[in-house]
């Protein structure tokens, strides 16, 4: 998959997405991923970014000519025009299933604003979709497009070991994740559950169902709600 990303902060881009599991993904070729600076489009000589908001208010906002300079540079590389995704508190709220959807995509970009904002009309050129990431407000768009990227990564083929380290994590398949235990066998007095030592593997995937359904219905009733008004089955 091949993930680009338009900010005005690439350094702070590329820490997050050089380590860990991103990081080797990328070592591997599995991800491409490369962070542009709107800045290199910048108008001027001062390679300038933003300006005052027509209307007054305060702050400023991004110009929507170096978006649109940066944008045309990745569809010329790419030779395609990627799904352009905008972060935006004003956006659709991320979750799972998204994710899920965005992962089957070879191309996605990634748009970050910052400041107070972005001029309208480019979001109305060039963006496929605005994404936030909850209901509150981030000085950039840097942080939930990371947010995004990481979720969206680990979905794609061979970026985790185990298409099963997602498949049964909470969210994937509507419930929330039983809970987990790793040695020693007994912690400060508290044991793991016998049937995980048990070695009965109907036994246990039985008791793993269970207990992500309980973990659903105690912690997040509004999921089970959900599924029974799209007849979904458990
Ligand atoms: N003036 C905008 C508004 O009221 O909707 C907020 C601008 S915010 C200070 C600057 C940038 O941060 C946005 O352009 C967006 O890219 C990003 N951002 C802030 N909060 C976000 C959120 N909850 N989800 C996604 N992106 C967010």
């Amino acid at each position: 998959m091949i993930i680009d990303v338009m900010t005005l902060f690439p350094e702070m881009c590329e820490v997050f997405l050089s380590e860990s599991i991103i990081g080797r993904a990328r070592k591997k070729g599995i991800l491409t991923i490369q962070c542009h600076q709107i800045r290199d489009f910048g108008l001027g000589r001062h390679k300038r970014v933003d300006d005052t908001p027509y209307g007054g208010g305060k702050g400023m906002l991004m110009l929507a000519e170096p978006i649109y300079k940066c944008f045309e540079n990745i569809c010329n590389i790419r030779k395609t025009k990627p799904l352009i995704i905008y972060m935006s508190p004003k956006g659709k709220t991320f979750n799972q299933k998204i994710a899920k959807d965005l992962s089957h995509y070879e191309n996605i970009a990634v748009l970050c604003g910052h400041y107070e904002g972005i001029d309208q009309r480019i979001i109305e050129e060039i963006v496929d979709l605005e994404i936030s990431i909850g209901d509150y407000v981030l000085t950039g768009g840097e942080i939930p497009g990371l947010v995004l990227i990481d979720a969206v990564s680990r979905l794609v083929p061979g970026v985790l070991s185990d298409s099963i380290c997602f498949e049964e994590e909470s969210h994937y398949k509507d419930l929330l994740e039983y809970p987990q235990y790793t040695k020693p066998n007994i912690w400060r007095g508290k044991s793991v559950p016998a049937v995980l030592l048990s070695g009965h593997h109907a036994n246990i995937e039985k008791w793993k169902k269970e207990q992500s359904l309980n973990e659903t219905i105690k912690r997040r009733p509004d999921i089970i709600m959900n599924i029974e008004k799209n007849n979904f089955q458990i």
